[in-house]
């Protein structure tokens, strides 16, 4: 057999969507696993909408997605004079014709199909025009454009989909498309039918909004002397109300952009859009790079459009819970290396990195990161919520201070008290600690959760969080007992 050649062909007229993504990945993962070749086609032939900085969005999000390809990025409208040697070749062999219509002359027939509700179809009228009849329309210089010429006879494209099964489309219903505009320029139909010959293209794997173009990209391949690809189209992602996701009416949570900003593993966001829309038979959900290459099919993409479960304005979710939750396993599950190694570059752009950490503080890094990991979503969060383990400069959430700090009006004392118990140990560790607290609440006669949830808000700000002990080795002796003291003079200076 051939070897597998698969394509990614955005059109760079906006950002890299989502459902984009996913249809690189497939491709991708299909390359992969048959040993071929993953080649990108940029589609840049409507100047108008295609711009570079979508160039520059496309190839940063594949590479940030690790969808690294083997050829191109090939550029659509550098091959032109391909496209303009098909439309020759189809004219002269008869598979094509000069169609001399005006606009007014189609939209009246157009509105009178409608009239009579009927479907409107191109009626063929340029189809036989004599030579002499096409060179007095030329000399006049009437704009013309190129239309295919759909086979006459009774018959049909047939295909079968790798996703959707044997697809069948009679001549009758195809009308004779147009290949050529009257300003010279090919349609994107024939463009792209051109290219995936010219790439050696072996399977089209695209969005299922494609299935409408390709008995008819098979009929321009047919009439090309090449033989055609095997076609797999992917259903499309909607959301919970059945419409496409877009940026217009989702905001930025449908581009690839977003979930590298809000600190997503790309792998993990690669796993998350494999199964939008792809299952295994073991309904298994983690899939490693090599294991999703391994177990990928094209008959495991679903026919049925998945859905992207978010609401935009959720205050909860800032995107489908199952990819943040996808995410959030990632980061307990990677190496402590790998994890060390993305957190490393957040601390870094938040001003928070320390090069000790990579030294002489190396254990104590990872330690920290193996006590926080397990409660962060995103590797943006290591900045944020896990703050006040990099930096003393951090902030008390105000329902935290209200809850644990002001509940009760002794804790001030509480505190201080605990801070000179604290200071007098000689050994700072899980066991002292936790004495040191059990015998202040037995001598005091309160609860240890009241002193330990102030505790934990006046070390960390926050009010939830790993276990307290734990907390305190992070953070050492001193600056537990700062800490303690900065709560202290907090609520002191607020009651005044
Ligand atoms: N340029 C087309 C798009 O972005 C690609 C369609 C195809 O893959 O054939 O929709």
């Amino acid at each position: 057999m051939d070897q597998v050649r698969v394509r990614f062909a955005p059109s760079p007229t906006g950002y890299l969507h989502i459902g984009g993504a996913r249809t690189a990945l497939y491709n991708w993962l299909y390359a992969r696993k048959h040993k071929g070749r993953f080649i990108l086609r940029i589609e840049d032939t409507d100047t108008e909408r295609s711009t570079e900085e979508s160039i520059r969005e496309i190839l940063s999000g594949l590479t940030w997605l690790g969808l690294d390809w083997d050829e191109g990025p090939f550029f659509q409208s550098e091959r032109i004079g391909n496209h303009l040697d098909a439309v020759q070749k189809l004219l002269e062999t008869g598979h094509a014709y000069k169609c001399f219509c005006t606009r007014e002359e189609l939209d009246a027939k157009r509105k009178t199909a409608q009239k009579e509700k009927q479907d409107y179809k191109y009626d063929g009228t340029c189809r036989n025009l004599s030579p002499d009849e096409i060179s007095i329309r030329e000399q006049n210089a009437s704009p013309c454009v190129v239309r295919f010429k759909t086979p006459d006879e009774d018959g049909s494209v047939v295909f079968q989909d790798r996703v959707y099964g044997l697809i069948e489309k009679k001549y009758v219903d195809i009308e004779d498309f147009v290949v050529l505009r009257s300003d010279g320029k090919p349609l994107y139909l024939l463009s792209s039918a051109v290219d995936d010959k010219t790439d050696k293209i072996t399977h089209v794997i695209r969005g299922q909004d494609g299935l409408g173009n390709t008995p008819k990209q098979i009929l321009i391949y047919n009439a090309l002397g090449y033989a055609p690809p095997v076609f797999a189209h992917v259903s499309l992602t909607l959301d919970t109300k059945k419409a496409k996701i877009s940026k217009r009416k989702h905001g930025e949570v449908v581009t690839v952009a977003y979930y590298k900003e809000k600190g997503f593993i790309p792998w993990a966001l690669c796993n998350f859009l494999a199964l939008l829309g792809w299952s295994n038979s073991d309904d298994r959900e983690f899939f490693s790079r090599e294991e999703l290459i391994e177990a990928f099919s094209l008959e495991g993409i679903a026919r049925h459009n998945s859905v992207f479960n978010y609401q935009p304005g959720d205050p909860k979710n800032f995107t489908d819970p199952k990819a943040i939750s996808m995410n959030a396993r990632y980061i307990s599950m990677l190496s402590i290396d790998e994890l060390a190694g993305l957190v490393r570059e957040e601390l870094r752009s938040a001003d928070l990195w320390d090069d000790a950490y990579c030294g002489e503080k190396k254990q104590w890094f990872e330690n920290t990161l193996e006590l926080i990991r397990t409660r962060l979503h995103t590797i943006r969060d290591f900045s944020s919520k896990g703050r006040p383990y990099f930096s003393d400069d951090f902030t008390y959430e105000e329902n935290a201070v209200k809850k644990n700090l002001k509940k009760d009006q002794n804790l001030k004392q509480y505190l201080t008290t605990l801070a000179d118990c604290f200071e007098k140990l000689d050994t700072f560790d899980l066991h002292s600690t936790e004495n040191a607290i059990r015998d202040l609440c037995e001598n005091l006669g309160v609860k240890p959760g009241l002193i330990i949830n102030a505790v934990r808000t006046a070390v960390t700000g926050q009010s939830a969080g790993p276990g307290l002990f734990e907390i305190l080795m992070a953070m050492g002796k001193d600056k537990t007992v700062d800490r303690l003291k900065k709560a202290v003079d907090l609520i002191s200076n607020e009651q005044v």
